[in-house]
């Protein structure tokens, strides 16, 4: 599909050619995507909670692939991530009902926002806001709690982003409520998946990000590392402590199976292990402090 007038320009996205329904409204829209290759995404660091960030490209700017990942209707403003598009869904009614509910909760982030129009940092943002609440009447079979986990993380990691490209603190705050709610959904969809009722095999990719599956060890581990990091503020010591036995139970299987470890990825086993040694110092201290033992 790529031409030379296209590989001349600096334009990063197309829009689909074939245009897509949507399974909710049927309003017949065209999907924006990332063109591939070209060497417009340079691939820089990845952090502790699994985000690749990318280098500024000179010709192209900056890049976001994650902005893309969500489909949106650009009238109901149902949203999912694109391989659940055009999913049928049990929930139909429930999504469409709820339809006035999201354009209230754009009204009040980004009015007059167009979902027809090239994207940018403020429509990803939305995106993974408006999927985090459709995956919440959607059924099991498509696992939604660890997706509802994946956009609110992602919507985390966009609104700390737009802190730095605006002076405004809702953003701050934002972040601060979609990294919540990604430790939470990580943790329940965590015991979902181990009991059966939403299984993760490895056929689906999980991410966390667009540009790696990690699969069921970054699964675990984030189920881990973000309630880790979200005990820093926990000012109650004997909840803490016990949170943080917890994750280093998990940061223990991860990087402490012996040989089930050697098919585990290196960064996620050397992470674990540094964790795995930070609680341990943290947890002594705590029970320090208190008198007694946690476990
Ligand atoms: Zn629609």
């Amino acid at each position: 599909m790529e031409n030379d007038d296209i590989k001349s320009s600096t334009k990063f996205t197309y829009f689909s050619k074939k245009p897509l329904n949507c399974p909710i409204c049927d309003t017949e829209f065209f999907r924006e995507d990332l063109f591939s290759g070209g060497g417009r995404l340079i691939a820089g660091q990845l952090t502790m909670d699994l985000r690749r960030l990318y280098e500024d490209n000179k010709k192209y700017g900056t890049i976001i692939p994650l902005i893309y990942a969500v489909t949106v209707c650009p009238e109901c403003y149902f949203s999912v991530l694109s391989e659940d598009f055009t999913n049928s869904f049990k929930s139909k009614d429930k999504l469409e009902e709820a339809t006035t509910k999201r354009i209230a909760l754009i009204n009040e982030l980004f009015r007059g926002i167009n979902f027809r129009e090239e994207r940018n940092i403020e429509h990803g943002l939305l995106s993974y806001i408006l999927a985090v609440d459709c995956y919440k009447l959607i059924e099991p079979r498509y696992i939604p709690t660890i997706k509802k986990g994946i956009c609110s993380l992602r919507a985390s990691w966009l609104a700390d982003d737009m802190v730095k490209y605006y002076n405004n603190p809702i953003f701050k705050t934002i972040s601060e409520i979609f990294f919540r709610k990604a430790a939470k959904y990580y943790g329940i969809a965590l015991g979902l998946a181990q009991n059966g009722t939403e299984p993760v095999d490895g056929t689906r990719s999980i991410g966390p990000d667009t540009d790696r599956n990690w699969g069921y060890d970054g699964f675990l581990y984030l189920a881990g590392y973000l309630n880790y990091k979200l005990s820093d503020q926990d000012q109650n010591l004997e909840r803490k402590g016990n949170t943080l036995i917890k994750v280093r139970r998990i940061m223990g299987k991860l990087y402490g199976g012996g040989r089930a470890s050697k098919d585990k990825p290196t960064i996620i086993l050397n992470n674990a292990k540094d964790i795995y040694d930070e609680i341990r110092v943290k947890v002594t201290d705590i029970e320090s402090q208190l008198g007694k033992s946690l476990e």
